[in-house]
């Protein structure tokens, strides 16, 4: 968390939290263990990100698209979903590197370097 509003949405998710079972805790591990061999950028999609972002970049759907291509290869449905998507927010390819957006990410994700993956990728058509 990195600031009072992140906090308070926090609590709020955990307001009358019930622990997993054991069952539960199992079965998640397993998920974990299945995700963390997948070649996805592991973005929660949170959009801490995304207000402070000076060129208006909708960063976790451009990591989305990046991650389709990641997952399923070559084909139009993330290229098709990215062009629809930099019609009302920035290009991956604007992004100034301004840092904002790695120094709010829970993640800890190299966004910039994201960026410039997805803008070799999906800027040049
Ligand atoms: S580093 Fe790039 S993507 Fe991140 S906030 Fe700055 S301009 Fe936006
Ligand atoms: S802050 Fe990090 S995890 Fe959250 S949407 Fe942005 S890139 Fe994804």
């Amino acid at each position: 968390m990195s600031n009072e509003e992140q906090l308070r949405d926090n609590i709020e998710t955990f307001t009358n939290f019930e622990p997993l079972s054991d069952k539960e805790r199992e079965i998640l591990n397993e998920v974990v263990k299945a995700m963390q061999k997948l070649p996805t950028i592991q973005c929660t999609s949170c959009k801490y990100c995304c207000d402070g972002c000076p060129v208006n970049i909708s960063i976790p759907d451009v990591i989305s698209a990046l991650n389709t291509l990641r997952m399923y290869g070559e084909d139009a449905r993330p290229r098709f979903y990215y062009g629809n998507l930099v019609e009302r927010s920035g290009r991956a390819g604007e992004c100034i590197a301004c840092g904002q957006c790695e120094s709010v990410c829970p993640q800890h994700l190299p966004i910039i370097e994201t960026m410039k993956e997805a803008s070799e990728i999906f800027d040049k058509e």
